[in-house]
Parts: C-alpha cells; sequence; structure tokens
C-alpha cells in the first residue's frame, strides 16, 4: 500500500481543519453554503450570529468574512422576484 499522502492531500486538510471540533466539519467561509455552519455565538439583541467557520452572519442576511469580505444582504426567505 502507498501509504505517503501527496502534497494536495495535505493542504486540503490543514485548509479544513479550520476550528471545528466536530464532524462533518462546517462548510469554509468561502464556500456557497458557509451559513450552514454552525452557529457558535447567537447575539439576537445585537443582530448578529457568529458561526464556526468565522463568518458573522447578520439577521438582515448580510455578512462579514473572516477575510474582511463583506457579503451584502441576499434574504433567501421569501419569494425572488429579481429580475435580473
Ligand atoms: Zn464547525
Amino acid at each position: 500500500m502507498n501509504s505517503t499522502p501527496d502534497r494536495s492531500t495535505i493542504t486540503s486538510q490543514r485548509k479544513n481543519r479550520s476550528m471545528c471540533q466536530h464532524q462533518p466539519s462546517c462548510p469554509t467561509a468561502d464556500s456557497a453554503d458557509r451559513e450552514a455552519a454552525l452557529p457558535v455565538a447567537y447575539h439576537p439583541e445585537q443582530g448578529w450570529s457568529l458561526l464556526c467557520n468565522g463568518v458573522l452572519l447578520f439577521e438582515d442576511t448580510g455578512e462579514l468574512l473572516p477575510n474582511g469580505t463583506i457579503i451584502a444582504p441576499h434574504r433567501p426567505v421569501g419569494p425572488v422576484v429579481r429580475a435580473a
């Protein structure tokens, strides 16, 4: 058996390790389903929650990613009637 992991395997493991102490680990902050991460801090009185992957999720569905990227509110709730 070839038990030597290649570089890409090591790299992906490091990237996926994040802060998660559980399995399966949460989606990373740069993945499309980042909002599916577990909330680790919830402050409804302030209108935000902190997800396990480091994403700040605001009650208006806006997000602040760990790398400083700001995601505009997109409101997944309710009908989407935006004409692109
Ligand atoms: Zn997690």
